[in-house]
């Protein structure tokens, strides 16, 4: 009898995802087939639950399987895989990190080492489940890591839970600094503090920013960001006025306004205050919006007589990756990690699990098989 596993099916926006027993793969030549640990709800689950991001006519297949933010272990190595990317052996049973989108490694994006715009992209949540490897995305027992994929072998004392988030937000915050060129001894502004804004915060102050400013309005999220490393703290709900806000970072700058700011809300509304909370020669990055027909207004003057800049960052080299692992095994005595991610619910409990996370119940919600 074939070996089965369960997925939970996307079929439509807002509606129940249904369980199913479908047909766990063998791996093809290259390919890894992972017994699923722990796959968190991110913002771009929830968007696409909504069925703003990645469902039909945005370039995905419906039925599929929604969950990227995930970890697990080896449950069959596909013909050709003994090394992670980092050069270690790796085994059946071993815990990894894994990109959730995999490469061709031969396109004129990925010769030129522009690897997140393949253009033969193909990532979690956009095939259908229906046909095989099935197991498409991270809510499931397994998921199917195909050729092309970056893999990591996650070190013996860094738990699980630690490493879901590895593979979106915190990659994803790494290498947004890492495109904003950060430096040592920069000011860093960071609008939002759920799990991006957090892991924000850690990697600018372990990259030597002087000064991390957070700005949200739930007070448990600032409450946290104070814990992994923020300096200031900006309360919406207090301070409610927009030029407020931005009268009150440049006190906090000693007059310079920030050197990088970062946008991990969402809301394209908050674009124009971040950008006025940038100093001359200013860098913007923009990953919080991923839900396109949000507009905003903006007086280019701002960006052009400051010298200021707006990076838009989606997705990550895949190097990133192998960094955010080292930088949890470095950091997770030090931060309070466990607290991204630290709602579990079980996989038949997954309709639960979207309520909670779309009324930001929780900061972070785990589905575990
Ligand atoms: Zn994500
Ligand atoms: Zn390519």
């Amino acid at each position: 009898m074939p070996e089965t596993g369960r997925i939970a099916e996307f079929h439509e926006p807002m509606k129940p995802f249904k369980i199913r027993e479908v047909q766990v793969p063998d791996p093809e030549p290259g390919a890894v087939v992972i017994k699923i640990r722990g796959s968190n709800i991110c913002g771009s689950d929830l968007h696409a639950w909504h069925g703003r991001f990645t469902t039909k006519g945005l370039g995905g297949q419906l039925p599929t399987v929604l969950g990227h933010e995930m970890v697990g272990t080896v449950a069959k190595l596909g013909d050709g895989v003994a090394i992670d990317s980092d050069g270690q052996p790796l085994n059946v049973g071993d815990l990894v990190a894994y990109t959730y989108f995999h490469m061709c490694g031969r396109c004129p994006n990925c010769i030129r080492g522009k690897r997140m715009s393949c253009y033969n992209l193909n990532m979690a949540m956009m095939s259908s489940s229906e046909k095989f490897p099935h197991f498409v995305g991270g809510y499931g027992d397994y998921y199917y890591i195909h050729p092309g994929a970056a893999i990591y072998k996650v070190p013996d004392d860094v738990p699980w839970e630690l490493v879901a988030g590895a593979n979106c937000a915190l990659s994803q915050v790494i290498y947004g600094f890492h495109r904003a060129d950060l430096r040592f001894g920069e000011t860093v502004v960071i609008q939002g503090a759920g799990g991006l804004g957090l892991y924000a915060t850690a990697v600018a102050k372990a990259s030597g920013a002087d000064k991390v400013i957070v700005i949200d309005g739930v007070r448990d999220r600032l409450d946290l960001a104070e814990k992994f490393g923020a300096d200031e703290l900006i309360d919406i709900t207090e301070v409610t006025e927009s030029r407020e806000r931005q009268k009150l970072v440049r006190k906090m700058t000693g007059g310079h306004n920030a050197d990088v700011v970062m946008e991990v809300v969402g809301q394209a509304s908050v674009i124009p205050e971040g950008i006025n909370m940038l100093g001359q020669f200013g860098r913007y990055v923009e990953i919080g919006n991923i839900s396109s027909g949000q507009t905003t207004d903006l007086d280019p003057t701002r960006l052009v007589f400051p010298n200021k800049s707006i990076i838009g960052v989606s997705l990550y080299e895949p190097w990133v990756l192998g960094q955010a692992i080292k930088f949890l095994q470095r950091s997770k005595d030090k931060l309070p990690l466990d607290k991204i991610g630290s709602t579990k619910f079980k996989l038949e409990d997954i309709n639960s699990a979207f309520d909670a996370a779309d009324k930001r119940e929780v900061i972070r919600a785990s589905i575990v098989p």
